[in-house]
């Protein structure tokens, strides 16, 4: 299938959501139907790969085998494609331009010169709190969410990591990329004058079969957590408490369908 009228090729930059395959959109789904090649992210759902019946599939998950697949080789295939005349999908976990490198890739299209598309999808940052029952504002509790990359916050004298703001421009602080760095993200909020009894919960794998969700404060939230693996969310604020009474997917028999937790990521 060619792309455009004059046989250049397109690409989409599709957000996957966060893990369960209904929460992807409608014109994600569309793009995926009319794909000749797919370049899709461990964090995208595999079963999503199903749509795509017709195109050739790249895995170019990050941890696939233990290391990482340089972006520039990301984005040397992206241009290979497109310029081939493809219709090109990548595919990205949650929105694409929500970290995960989607700006850069579209930085990349947009000087070759060639035509994309930026299709947006539900991040986990909201995902992840709202499937274990967290809003993340609430008319008395929290006006505002932040967030947050914790792949720097070992950093803590990094100037682009400035903590004390961080602390204080928004109620709730949600957390990205951040399972490893849980105990520097603690210290760094204590230092920077959020209450050690600050609630915290951390999700691992929303809104997927495996979701698992675990609560405590600023003060116990490092031993509570020891256990938990990537991907996982990370949310500080009151409004972790609200899940003591909205939680809705974790033990609950739910209705078939709808809302029901996804199987494990692949
Ligand atoms: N673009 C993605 C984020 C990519 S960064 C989005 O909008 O969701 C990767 C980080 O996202 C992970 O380290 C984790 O913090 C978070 N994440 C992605 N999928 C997740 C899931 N199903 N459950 C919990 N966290 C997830």
């Amino acid at each position: 299938m060619k792309a455009t009228r004059d046989g250049r090729g397109i690409v989409y930059l599709v957000g996957a959501g966060p893990g369960d395959p209904g929460l992807i959109t409608v014109r994600g789904v569309e793009c995926l139907r009319q794909a000749d090649v797919v370049i899709y992210d461990r964090l995208a759902n595999a079963a999503l790969l199903a749509y795509a019946s017709n195109a050739e599939l790249i895995d170019v998950g990050k941890e696939a085998e233990r290391h990482t697949i340089p972006q520039a080789c990301i984005n040397a295939m992206l241009l290979e494609h497109a310029l081939a005349g493809k219709v090109v999908v990548r595919l990205k976990g949650g929105d694409p331009f929500v970290f995960g490198r989607g700006g850069e890739e579209a930085e990349v299209l947009a000087e070759a010169g060639i035509p994309f598309v930026i299709v947006p999808g539900i991040s986990s940052a909201v995902a992840g709190p709202a499937y274990a029952g967290i809003p993340v504002t609430h008319r008395d509790l929290a006006c505002s969410f932040t967030v947050i990359t914790g792949h720097r916050a070992g950093h803590v004298k990094d100037p682009a990591c400035d903590w004390r703001r961080q602390a204080r421009t928004a109620d709730t602080l949600v957390f990205l990329m951040g399972v490893h760095s849980l105990p520097a993200i603690v210290e760094s909020l204590l230092e920077a004058g959020r209450p050690p009894s600050t609630p915290v919960a951390v999700v691992q794998e929303a809104t997927c079969a495996g979701q698992r969700t675990v609560t405590g404060t600023l003060a116990d939230i490092v031993e509570i957590a020891g256990g938990v693996r990537s991907p996982a969310v990370i949310v500080v604020g009151e409004v972790v408490r609200l899940r003591e009474k909205l939680r809705w997917c974790e033990e609950d028999p739910l209705p078939q369908g709808i809302g029901r937790p996804a199987p494990a990521l692949a």
